[in-house]
């Protein structure tokens, strides 16, 4: 039976990051239970993939490594980092086309259902029937966010089955079920949106604000997402009466330049200016009812709790030779390339320190 010196689960954005950059002399497979591997990265940054951003701290790290791939990138005036071709795709394919160089087989199409190590190996048994053995072990299979594109949270079973502990997961950086906007379902406007709990202001930013059915999106409004919490065991829609949010619809106006106004047709799109009368345009309360899902989520608060992981090589505390990356584990960050910083962090780091270790044992 051939026993890989790594074997990752998930070939998304982390584990096709941590496989390209594996040294050389590696022998690995990753496990992808889409038919096609990065399927999510190329749902990212609305089909361009915001790859980092500016204010990430290690950011070069990432930007160093797709150059060394040959991917260029550019930054936009808000320091949101993408793919010079402005194609989301080809962030997968320059990583597919990276790792087709090593000796590591993208095995597609398989789902991985239980992990154990036993004498010095790791044992992975595939959906299939198959089994991969391995020296070390790369969990990097996404949180629950958007299962769509595969992440159903299996990870999660995985770590647990190695005695880590994962902190309380839910939906972040998804939009706000408000009430019905049928009439405006669609309509984008500028604004600012404050988020309050208990009457006090909670954050607030300024941005696109869409409007859906039921509610309201667009970054500004996702960022806010992370703010709304249940403590103490409260239930959630119990808690949820505590939140509201206020549009600012008309953020480059004073008051002052908007007295006299008896319409607010004219700042804002037609459609919406028949819901927002001018008493509002600065100040619109809406409810909030809820938040939005897995479905609509783009990353996951909570996960696989980094006490237990050296977050110098990403190797678990508790099993020598098992690592992880990306959004599996409790860190996540804004919209604006945070998340795909974390994924591209922790997947170089994972595989720069297990390519150590293989070396020093052979
Ligand atoms: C629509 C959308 C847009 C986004 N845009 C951005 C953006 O522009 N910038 C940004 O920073 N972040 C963005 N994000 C967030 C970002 O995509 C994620 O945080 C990032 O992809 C996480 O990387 P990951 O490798 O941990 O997980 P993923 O990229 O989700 O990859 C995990 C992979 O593991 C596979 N897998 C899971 N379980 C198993 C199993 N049992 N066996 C085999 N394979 C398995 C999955 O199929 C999946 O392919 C976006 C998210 C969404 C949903």
């Amino acid at each position: 039976m051939k026993k890989y010196d790594i074997c990752i689960i998930g070939g998304g954005a982390a584990g096709l990051c941590a496989a390209a950059s594996l040294h050389s002399g590696m022998a690995g497979c990753i496990l992808e239970k889409n038919e096609i591997p990065g399927r999510k990265i190329m749902a990212t940054g609305g089909g361009r993939c915001n790859i980092t951003n500016a204010a990430c701290a290690h950011k070069d790290m990432a930007l160093e490594f797709f150059k060394s791939i040959g991917l260029e990138t550019y930054h936009d005036a808000e320091g949101r980092y993408y793919p010079y071709s402005n194609q989301a795709a080809d962030v997968a394919k320059a990583l597919v086309r990276r790792i087709e160089k090593k000796d590591v087989s993208i095995m597609a199409g398989i789902e991985a259902v239980k992990a154990e190590y036993h004498e010095e190996t790791f044992v992975v048994f595939c959906k299939d029937g198959r089994q991969i053995h391995a020296s070390s072990l790369l969990l990097a299979t996404g949180g629950k966010a958007a299962p769509q594109f595969g992440t159903t949270g299996d990870g999660y079973r995985f770590a647990k089955a190695f005695g880590h502990r994962i902190n309380k997961v839910y939906p972040i950086l998804t939009g706000l079920v408000c009430g019905c906007f049928a009439d405006i379902k669609g309509v984008r406007a500028k604004g600012r949106a404050s988020l309050y709990r208990d009457g006090l202001l909670l954050a607030a930013e300024t941005g696109e604000i869409q409007f859906t059915a039921d509610g309201v999106s667009g970054i500004c409004v996702m960022n806010l997402t992370p703010y709304i919490v249940s403590e103490n065991g409260e239930p959630l829609e119990r808690a949820l009466k505590r939140y509201h949010l206020e549009l600012d619809l008309a953020p480059d106006f004073t008051d002052e330049e908007l007295s006299g106004r008896e319409s607010s047709f004219g700042i804002l799109p037609d459609k919406l200016s028949r819901r927002v009368s001018m008493a509002e345009i600065k100040a619109w309360k809406l409810p909030v009812q809820g938040v939005k899902g897995w479905k609509d989520a783009q990353c996951t608060a909570g996960g696989v709790c980094l006490d237990e992981i050296d977050l110098r090589t990403m190797e678990s505390r508790l099993q020598e030779g098992l690592y992880f990356a990306g959004e599996l584990i409790d860190r996540q960050g804004p919209c604006g390339g945070f998340n795909l910083q974390n994924a591209w962090e922790t997947g170089l780091k994972a595989a720069a320190a297990a390519s150590r270790k293989v070396r020093e044992r052979k």
